[in-house]
């Protein structure tokens, strides 16, 4: 068989995504896809709003086993649809909103004070509306601290419930650092910071200890946990009370069903950097690594896209890690035995399967005979977003209902819309299992963390991406425009 444009006589490197039963149904629904596409354009987002309940219950069976009490406040960074939000509103989750207009749109969306927390770089107006609603607030410095209780005297505002967000930890005896943050208060300042809560306890009332790092390394979390458990005993034995650890988020997702297609395909990026075999990259980009006279040089800048653990099965692992400078014991068991509260704020992991990006093949054409083909989308880079944020996946292809093309595999490289030679959907050559054709679509699927709606532009006058929130009800998809979604709209249910 011969492999069209594949050029190096190889299999083609697929790195299939991982599918659960929400989308998979979706992608199996081209009549539904093709009749969204063709009454809203492409590109076009499709959410998913039962998929972040389901996801919320994962997150709450592993509180279950462990005992634990606490809120799972979802990161409200991550996606901008109103669905979604409502749908959790209607849940028993948290929020964790970053700016004023998150906070705003969680209030409208139905959370109520007591379900909010406010993280993040704060500006005046936004520490105004939080304390005026007695939001609890996880205070980032003791700047900022200051400038709450400043706040909070003046405009006789409530006393308001304050975490404190601690960072750069460091453990006796453990060799694992956590990683430096801009965020957050050194643990070193510790002392300090609670002098300044003392202080200002007629404003403030200390509730816990919270820390959030990016990162994927389990051990490293569990330094900042035992970083925060060793913070609270400092706080008992000033005779402060706080009852509650936020980890944060960071719990991560496996975006591809195979984790052998992905050890093959960084195997084969590094042979290709190396140039002992063709490039699998337009223009030989490396991902970060380079080939410095014969020698491998730079680290590979991509989200490891398959993980054996990510979501609520990754807090589960830290929960049953044991906390090395406190005598072994797993974390989960430390946090119930001083019965504190846990706190998580996972933004990504709860978007997981939640959603989808379409985009109509406009153009397809060789670039010379025989040679890789050029797919141009209706799309540009910023709508679709995985390759900006590092996740290396293949799309879906979605061929027109009255198409019979033979399958046989192809290299494509797919280009976006704009008149801009930078405008890479991905810089990977990516396989697909038949040659597209315009008036085809191309599924992104897994989009709806951080990827959709982040980077949404109008370069070039090109329309922001419409969003649609779609259901199962029957046997059959219903949707209509996310902003148009309330949880009275689906009846459906978390399963
Ligand atoms: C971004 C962020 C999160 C969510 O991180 P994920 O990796 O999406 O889970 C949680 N808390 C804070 C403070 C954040 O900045």
């Amino acid at each position: 068989m011969r492999l069209e444009g594949l050029g190096m006589g190889g299999h083609p490197l697929y790195l299939k995504p991982r599918l659960g039963p929400r989308l998979g149904s979706l992608l199996e629904s081209p009549g539904v896809l093709n009749t969204l596409t063709d009454a809203l354009g492409s590109p076009l987002h499709v959410v998913i709003p039962d998929q972040i309940a389901a996801n919320l219950e994962q997150f709450r069976s592993v509180y279950g086993r462990h005992h634990l009490s606490g809120q799972v406040f979802f990161a409200h960074k991550g996606s901008r649809s109103s669905a979604l939000l409502r749908r959790l509103a209607a849940t028993d989750a948290g929020v964790d909103v970053a700016s004023l207009g998150e906070l705003q749109h969680a209030l409208g969306a139905g959370f109520t004070p007591d379900r909010i927390l406010a993280t993040g770089p704060k500006n005046p107006e936004f520490l105004w509306l939080a304390a005026r609603t007695s939001v609890t607030v996880s205070v980032d410095s003791r700047d900022e601290l200051e400038q709450l209780s400043a706040l909070i005297r003046k405009c006789s505002l409530p006393r308001a419930d304050v975490l404190l967000r601690l960072s750069g930890f460091d453990v006796p005896g453990v060799r694992v650092l956590s990683r430096r943050s801009r965020f957050g208060t050194p643990a070193a300042e510790l002392v300090p910071l609670l002098e300044a809560a003392e202080r200002h306890s007629d404003a403030v009332d200390l509730v816990g200890m919270a820390y959030h790092l990016d990162t994927t390394s389990l051990a490293e979390k569990a330094t900042a946990l035992e970083g925060c458990l060793r913070a609270l005993e400092e706080c008992r034995s000033r005779g402060l009370r706080p009852c509650a650890v936020d980890i944060g988020g960071g719990f991560g997702i496996s975006y591809l069903a195979d984790g052998e297609q992905w050890e093959r395909y960084t195997t084969e990026l590094t042979a290709a950097v190396l140039g002992a075999r063709p490039p699998l990259t337009w223009g030989g980009h490396g991902y970060g690594l380079r080939n410095e006279g014969g020698t491998l040089r730079g680290s590979l800048g991509l989200y490891p896209a398959h993980r054996p653990v990510a979501g609520a099965r990754y807090l589960d692992q830290l929960l049953s890690h044991p906390a090395a400078s406190l005598g072994g014991r797993p974390l989960g068991a430390l946090l119930v035995e001083h019965l504190y509260d846990l706190h998580t704020e996972p933004g990504r992991a709860l978007l997981d399967q939640c959603g989808l990006t379409l985009a109509k093949v406009l153009e397809v054409r060789e670039q010379e005979p025989g040679g890789e083909l050029l797919v141009r989308l209706a799309a540009k880079a910023d709508d679709v977003g995985l390759e900006e944020h590092g996740v290396l996946m293949d799309p879906v292809l979605i061929p027109r209902p009255d198409r019979r093309t033979a399958d046989q595999p192809v290299a494509v490289h797919l280009f976006g819309s704009l008149c801009l030679e930078t405008d890479l959907i991905t810089r990977r050559t990516v396989f697909l299992p038949r040659r597209p054709e315009p008036g085809d679509l191309l599924a992104f699927v897994n989009t709806a963390a951080y990827c959709m709606d982040f980077h949404a532009t109008r370069a070039q006058q090109q329309p922001v991406a419409r969003k649609v929130a779609a259901w199962q009800e029957g046997g059959s998809w219903r949707w209509c425009l996310d902003d148009q979604y309330w949880p009275t709209t689906s009846v459906g249910g978390a399963q």
